[in-house]
């Protein structure tokens, strides 16, 4: 079986939320992942004022009011302190440890408190070449984990079998995703601590429907 070929971390689930891919002029505005908060200028701004004279806000408060669903509210607290769990299977490991590490520092983005327990975590990174002596100690990490919970594969072992598959193996498996779902796939062999802060980003969006900060073109 072929390593899928995949160019970024990309979000697998028909389900993820519509994402807004907003301008680059977006990225620097600190309320874009504020649920009832746009953006998109004067159009979005009279929404918010609407709902807020609705609600019976004065005017003079409605700038710095936001109203939003309770459901938005806790995913956007949930997409800002994903826990991982504290977990890897072989050298993409290496790079996850080294996105904690201070020269990445995934703190940046609320992700950085790796559990030691899964009933603690809600985002399992698979980091690694799955074994089949290992398949069932993964799965029963995972069905430990309360919802909601997700799946970051990190390299092409994660994703594929990577570089371990071949005409008559027998001894990997060939994607976590025939353990349990995966919600953002991230490629490379290994990825770079950059590539797992994507995929996080990625995940991110996938849970609140918004973008934290413009993509990046290639150069
Ligand atoms: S994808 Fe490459 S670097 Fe990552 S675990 Fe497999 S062999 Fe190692």
């Amino acid at each position: 079986m072929e390593t899928p070929e995949r160019s970024a971390a990309e979000v697998k689930a028909p389900s993820a939320p519509a994402a807004s891919h907003a301008p680059a002029s977006a990225g620097a505005n600190p309320g874009a992942n504020v649920p009832g908060a746009s953006s998109s200028g004067a159009g979005a701004a009279c929404a918010v004022d609407t709902a807020a004279a609705e609600a019976g806000i004065p005017p003079e408060c409605a700038s710095i009011v936001r109203l939003a669903k309770l459901d938005e509210l806790l995913a956007l607290g949930r997409a800002n302190s994903l826990w991982p769990l504290t977990f890897g299977l072989a050298c993409c490991a290496i790079e996850m440890m080294a996105a904690g590490a201070s020269r990445f520092d995934i703190s940046r983005f609320g992700a950085e408190v790796f559990r030691p327990s899964p009933r603690q975590a809600d985002v399992m990174i698979v980091a690694g070449t799955i074994n089949r002596k290992m398949a069932l100690a993964v799965k029963t990490l995972y069905d430990q984990m309360p919802e909601p919970k997700w799946v970051i594969a990190l390299g092409n072992c994660a994703i594929s079998g990577g570089p371990f598959v071949f005409p008559g193996q027998y001894a990997v498996v060939e994607g976590v995703d025939k353990l349990f779902p995966v919600d953002v796939y991230v490629p490379g062999c290994p990825p770079r601590p950059e590539a797992l802060i994507e995929g996080i980003l990625a995940l991110e969006e996938k849970i609140t429907g918004k973008r934290r900060w413009p993509r990046v073109p290639p150069q």
